[in-house]
């Protein structure tokens, strides 16, 4: 029997158990992505015989001992790739070091095995942006993963590895999750470590856990959190064990719903699921109360201009002397630069710096980047004020099924509004969770539906606590 297809909750009994050896688990994972990579494009490399070797040391002892855990590929990870599904990168960068959440995982005797595909520098929501290969959606071949953590959610949902590492700016985590049928994690900013995770929008950006269950979320986040001094925003607080959040009840809790959050334009299946759902949780004893985020209308608005402000700055240090691809064409100084960031860059990179540039630029500072960050308190206070009336905040994850592949390749601002539920939560520095909650019928196909578990700062205790009674459920 294949192991690729286990949690890391099973696996971890069977090497307690002695029945399987943690080479065995790379083995297999191995074979399934030979035999399916070709098909789904999750992976853009993966190295054997490291992970074998890594896999031989592991300890099995430890809590992840000898677990092979997939990686986006926009986390450092010593002598491997770091492509970022992005030109810049693909040629001559190896990773000197390990990101924090990477020393963390091998502390608890995790082995990272493979490098995932991406939207390019993370832009996106389709992995469609990565400039390294298209990847595609196991529940149906012709349609997207969403992104841009594609490759993560498309491997775990393929079973083409026991679990993933996803980073999520506005989104990327939940969205190829929810599109994927799996569960996507992401947690309060500053819970786990950015350092070694290629920047987007520092002050959004937080990896998380893609995985096939809500107890592996669980024990993968407790060996990924905590204070890490190579990162001044990661928080100096207790990480509890969030797998004893596990099997309890949630009877009495107080389960918001934002009215801005169920509103017409949503696709049907994607309703129908969802407020199915809904009822699941008050079959469980939760407690629906309305609630209203007054200013969910200018999330995504304040995003893009935020996160590619962000990037513009971030992304200054891919210039081709010292990061990134460099052109082979340039004959001075000038052209080097310019040559070498456009040869190194795709258009929606592209797009959003020249968007970072002008909203940072003299003259349009105040009327941009500033209104932004009035905006961004307004819709943290928001948040605030619905915290004081329930527990938790349910919405869709996305407002769509998976969309076939192409389908907004050539209009941004659509791709956009994608994020419309997930990007408030990154701008609030909230955790948030997906889990699959049914199917969205469309053209004959069922495709998977995330349902999104807002919580309060810290407090992914709750939403482990709400998504496992749901999924149990
Ligand atoms: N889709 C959003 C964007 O394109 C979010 C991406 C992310 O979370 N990295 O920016």
């Amino acid at each position: 029997m294949s192991l690729a297809n286990s949690t890391i909750a099973t696996l971890r009994q069977r090497l307690l158990a002695k029945e399987i050896s943690p080479r065995d688990i790379v083995t297999d994972v191995a074979k399934a992505i030979d035999t399916q990579n070709a098909s789904i494009g999750a992976y853009l490399s993966w190295n054997l015989e490291k992970a074998l070797k890594e896999a031989d040391k592991a300890d099995v002892s430890q809590p992840l001992g000898g677990i092979p855990i997939g990686i986006k590929d926009n986390m450092n990870v010593i002598g491997e790739p770091c492509t970022c599904g992005s030109r810049m990168l693909a040629e001559n960068y190896t990773a000197p070091y390990d990101a924090g959440a990477i020393v963390k995982l091998r502390s608890a005797g995790a082995v990272p095995f493979g490098r995932l595909n991406m939207d390019e520098f993370a832009m996106g929501s389709s992995t469609e942006n990565s400039a390294l290969g298209v990847t595609r959606n196991p529940r149906d071949l012709e349609r997207i993963p969403g992104g841009s953590s594609g490759g993560s959610a498309a491997a775990v949902a393929g079973n083409l590895a026991i679990a993933t590492l996803g980073s999520d700016t506005g989104g990327s985590i939940r969205l190829p999750a929810a599109l994927c049928g799996c569960v996507g994690l992401k947690p309060t900013y500053g819970r786990i470590s950015r350092y070694g995770l290629v920047a987007f929008a520092s002050s959004l950006d937080q990896i998380g856990p893609i995985t096939k269950t809500v107890e592996d979320s669980a024990i993968l986040l407790n060996h990924l959190c905590g204070k890490d001094a190579r990162d001044s925003t990661s928080l100096d607080v207790s990480v509890p064990d969030f797998t004893s959040a596990l099997g309890k009840d949630i009877k009495g809790l107080r389960i918001g719903l934002p009215k801005e959050y169920f509103i017409s334009g949503i696709h049907a299946g994607v309703s129908a699921a969802v407020n199915a759902a809904i009822k699941k949780l008050e079959a469980l004893g939760a407690i629906p109360v309305e609630i209203s985020l007054p200013h969910t209308d200018v999330g995504v608005s304040t995003y893009y201009i935020i996160a590619p402000a962000e990037a513009s700055a971030n992304l200054a240090r891919f210039d081709g002397v010292r990061y990134g691809h460099r052109s082979a064409a340039a004959t001075d100084l000038m052209e080097h630069y310019m040559m070498s960031r456009e040869e190194g860059f795709g258009p929606e990179v592209k797009r959003r710096i020249l968007l970072g540039t002008y909203v940072l630029s003299s003259g349009y500072y105040d009327a941009y980047y500033l209104k932004a960050q009035r905006a961004r308190t307004l819709i943290r206070q928001d948040f605030e004020q619905a915290f004081e009336k329930v527990d938790v905040i349910v919405s869709p994850t996305s407002p769509t099924p998976a969309h076939k592949l192409g389908a907004l390749k050539d209009n941004p601002l659509a791709a956009y509004l994608e994020d419309i539920f997930t990007i408030p939560v990154n701008l609030a520095g909230l955790p948030a969770i997906s889990v699959p909650c049914g199917t969205a019928l469309e053209d004959g196909k069922s495709l998977p539906v995330g349902l999104q578990i807002i919580g309060k700062p810290l407090d992914e205790m709750t939403l482990i606590r709400v998504a496992d009674a749901f999924e149990k459920a």
